[in-house]
């Protein structure tokens, strides 16, 4: 459960700025202001309170499901359908925002390094 308010609840609320580039009722995915890829968008759930991707899945599959499609419509919008997609899950892993949120990395990623 998360009760602080995170950066990218400020987004959905509009309170500060972010390239939007798909949107749903429960899911908003916006570019990443620190690209790691060619193509690199963060895909989160409007509601805060899952932390990570394993809180999500056990509480509620169909909005993690949700969070997939949207993440595969962005990549077929910016990079014909392909994409790498990654959950940092604790700050082990390299999380640093505490609001479950997926990673869509595209583009020619061959020889591109990883978000990490
Ligand atoms: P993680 O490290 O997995 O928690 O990912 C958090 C991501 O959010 C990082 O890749 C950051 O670059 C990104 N990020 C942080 N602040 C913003 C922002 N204001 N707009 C877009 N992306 C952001």
């Amino acid at each position: 459960m998360n009760s602080e308010s995170t950066v990218f609840q400020r987004i959905i609320t509009r309170e500060i700025p972010a390239q939007i580039v798909a949107e749903t009722d429960r899911v908003i995915a916006f570019y990443d202001i620190s690209p790691q890829a060619p193509v690199h968008v963060v895909v989160t759930t409007k509601d805060p309170q899952y932390q990570n991707v394993v809180e999500l899945a056990a509480a509620a599959p169909e909005l993690l499901a949700e969070l997939v499609a949207v993440a595969n419509q962005v990549a077929v919008q910016l990079c014909a359908g392909q994409f790498r997609m990654i959950f940092n899950n604790g700050a082990l892993a390299g999380q640093t925002v505490f609001q479950v949120h997926a990673h869509v990395l595209g583009g020619d990623l061959q020889e591109g390094k990883i978000v990490g």
